[in-house]
């Protein structure tokens, strides 16, 4: 449903998408050019201990998503952060402006998270995860159609075209309008 024009004066980010596609060397680039503040969920549950222990089946931990979001909650009313994180189905709605997924060519992130370590099952539920567009298919079910942006992230060159582009929406970006 549509919500009122979102007090903060600095659009929200929601930078999403399989482990691999570059979420976060994009994030951090993204926040340099920006001044945004680069949110690294995995990095927050940790720091925070925000989460219900480690998950030995999927070698991570059990992130509690009701305390990450209220973690969250004053920034993100605040607005000008840029949010990293493999799903998106769990924030509210009305936090974010852009989300954009992040998507790599198969054989690519194959090299990525093999130079990773990953291997076996972790390597292909991940490889699968990207074929299957699981990402891209969350992101679609969870905000509205609008403000999500498939881009496709195998180069160096195109994350930059990316961060150019995500650069520009910001700048022209009005509370007015969303
Ligand atoms: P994520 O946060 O989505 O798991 P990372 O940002 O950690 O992904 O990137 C995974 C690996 O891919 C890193 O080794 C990174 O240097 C590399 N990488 C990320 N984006 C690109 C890109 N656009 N072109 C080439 N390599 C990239
Ligand atoms: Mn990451």
């Amino acid at each position: 449903a549509a919500a009122a024009a979102a007090a903060r004066s600095r659009p929200n980010i929601l930078v999403t998408g399989t482990p691999g596609t570059g979420k976060t060397t994009f994030s951090t680039a993204l926040s340099e050019a920006t001044n945004f503040r680069h949110i690294n969920i995995g990095d927050l549950v940790k720091e925070k201990n925000l989460h219900d222990g480690w998950d030995d089946k999927f070698d991570c931990y059990i992130i509690n998503e009701d305390l990450v979001c209220d973690e969250l909650e004053n920034m993100m009313e605040e607005g000008g952060n840029i949010v990293d994180y493999h799903g998106c189905d769990f924030f509210p709605e009305r936090w974010f402006d852009r989300v954009v997924v992040l998507q790599t060519e198969n054989s690519v992130l194959f090299d990525r998270l093999s130079r990773r370590g990953y291997t076996g099952s972790k390597l292909s539920n991940n490889i699968e995860c990207e074929i299957f567009q699981v990402l891209l298919e969350e992101a679609r079910e969870s905000y509205p159609e609008d403000i999500v942006v498939a881009l496709k992230n195998d180069t160096v060159d195109e994350m930059n075209a990316n961060i150019a582009t995500l650069s520009d929406w910001i700048s022209s970006w009005s509370p007015m309008l969303s």
